[in-house]
């Protein structure tokens, strides 16, 4: 048993729905087993308090060898590897139905694991659920190939599992993000094992115990928690590992591909961004204040498409900064337990303090704090790592401030004349995530989306998600495509077969 039994929690845990001797028992997912792990003690601090609710021993690298071995071995000899596609996607769609039925459960560890409000890890959860489900219907609907032929043969385009896939994922949308790697590596027959962040393993152990309960083959899942330069790097070195999907940092993803590169493997990486988000004076203010506000701070902008980066036309920007500034300085910092709560705790005290480093750096450049810019000095938050929503005025695009990614609840607004100027400033960045158009001229909307480098672009409206359609990093951002119905051929091998039908042998050499 993990939990530290002075933690005054944990009676609060049991009524949430944690089962505490299981959900927070010190136990890794090692090819189908519960082990305590070899590596070092990993202490789980609540966000919103700052004490110790867990403690759990995490994995080596020689548990990735373990883990990636027997995975191999159990997607080959549990037949998940060669299951035909419908009854592969039946486990997925059980594992989607547990992981609905477990959803106040997995919301309630979320929230303590990461600070989230529990509307937010509500919806992860069911996000997640739906995109076992949707993997499952894209598996059981995806067609063989039959191609043109151009010869007298029968061609075929042919899918086959890779083998070991690794997903390492980072800590701020936990279940989400396991979901989106998990589920189409399952679906396409592979073994999976899963590297979850030091400081939110908890919810994607409970996904494993789930997928197991919901008949997913022993051995086909391991779920190692454990430091990325040890147990994630020991992943993407691993030989056998055919593909890695990571999610998490720009510096970390660069470092990741040079080593896929040393092995000629494939990665997938959907990195940070620093996203514009672009105010025309045709808007329709009241739902651009709301959607600007929603697109920085929720999630205590701890999200890889935070609109970071208001830029706002300069014949409206007093008045529209005026109100938005208003209206953030009246969210509710708070646990994210309370209904109330609009603005939950950060992950840690050491990711805080860099978001309060990277703001004071800015103003001793010359920033103009709108509204927040400093640590609360609420008595009720002293424990937890808050940080209030913080709107920067004075800046410049090229201001570091403005080109670094805080990964916190911190804006900049800065003006912009016409399309041009806001096309050009929107790109001057090295990353190319996301990007928010409010305008009612649909024309303008469309050629301004087109312009911005962005793998995703909304209009009038932000932040909003859909598994059935891709999400991709530009530039600095990312390297290839999750969700969507290609993401199950995204962890499959191609192959082609052609198939002879002519009577004649080929004429090669015949007339010696
Ligand atoms: P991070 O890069 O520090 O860590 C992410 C994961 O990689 C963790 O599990 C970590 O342990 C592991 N890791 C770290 N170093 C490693 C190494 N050398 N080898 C292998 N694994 C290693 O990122 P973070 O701080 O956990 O997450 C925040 C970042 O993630 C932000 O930049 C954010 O924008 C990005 N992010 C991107 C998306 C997206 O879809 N584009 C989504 C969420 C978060």
């Amino acid at each position: 048993m993990s939990l530290v039994a002075s933690t005054p929690e944990i009676a609060d845990l049991s009524a949430a729905g944690i089962d505490t001797t299981r959900d927070l028992a010190d136990r890794i997912h090692v090819a189908g087993r519960w082990e305590i792990g070899t590596g070092g003690l990993i202490e789980s601090i609540d966000p919103a308090t700052g004490r110790v609710f867990a403690t759990l021993h995490g994995a080596t690298a020689d548990t990735v060898d373990t883990a990636v071995r027997e995975g191999l071995s159990a997607a080959n000899t549990s037949g998940w590897a060669t299951m035909l596609p419908h009854e592969r996607a039946a486990v997925l769609h059980r594992i989607g139905n547990a992981i609905d039925g477990a959803r106040d459960r997995i919301a309630a560890l979320q929230t303590l694991d990461t600070g989230k409000t529990l509307t937010e890890t509500r919806a992860l959860a069911a996000s997640a659920a739906n995109t076992f489900r949707y993997m499952a219907a894209a598996l059981e609907t995806m067609d063989g190939g039959l191609t043109t032929p151009r010869g007298p043969w029968m061609t075929l385009a042919t899918h086959r599992p890779m083998g070991v896939v690794g997903a390492i994922t980072p800590w701020n949308s936990p279940i989400a993000s396991d979901a989106q790697k998990l589920a189409p590596a399952l679906a396409a027959g592979n073994a999976v094992v899963s590297k979850p962040p030091v400081w939110a393993p908890w919810v994607t152990l409970l996904l494993a115990r789930l997928c197991e309960d919901a008949g997913l083959p022993r051995g086909v899942l391991s779920v190692l928690p454990g430091p990325g330069r040890t147990v994630g790097e020991a992943l993407v070195r691993h030989p056998l590992v055919a593909k890695v999907s990571f999610t998490g940092g720009t510096s970390t993803g660069r470092h990741l591909a040079h080593l896929a590169a040393d092995k000629l493997m494939p990665i997938t990486l959907e990195l940070g961004g620093k996203s514009p988000t672009i105010v025309f004076d045709d808007a329709d203010i009241e739902r651009a204040l709301q959607g600007v506000l929603f697109g920085i701070f929720s999630s205590s902008g701890q999200s890889c498409i935070a609109g970071s980066r208001i830029f706002v036309q300069r014949s409206i920007i007093d008045s529209f900064t005026t109100e938005l500034v208003a209206r953030a300085r009246r969210l509710r910092l708070g646990v994210g337990t309370d209904p109330a709560t609009d603005v939950a705790p950060m992950i840690s005290r050491t990711h805080r303090d860099s978001v309060a480093a990277m703001v004071d750096a800015a103003v001793a450049d010359g920033a103009e704090v709108l509204c927040g810019g400093a640590i609360p000095d609420d008595p009720r938050l002293a424990g937890g790592s808050y940080y209030p929503p913080t709107i920067l005025s004075a800046v410049t695009n090229s201001d570091t401030i403005c080109q670094q990614e805080v990964f916190g609840p911190v804006a900049v607004v800065i003006p912009f004349d016409d399309e041009a100027d806001v096309i050009a400033q929107a790109n001057d960045t090295v990353y190319g995530l996301a990007c928010g158009i409010w305008t009612e001229d649909y024309r303008r909307a469309l050629r301004v989306g087109e312009a911005v480098d962005a793998g995703t672009v909304w209009v009038n409206t932000y932040k909003q998600f859909s598994i059935s359609t891709p999400f991709t990093g530009l530039r600095d951002s990312g390297l290839g495509t999750e969700k969507g119905r290609d993401a199950v051929r995204q962890y499959s091998e191609q192959k082609s077969i052609y198939l002879d039908r002519s009577d004649a042998p080929l004429a090669w050499g015949a007339a010696h």
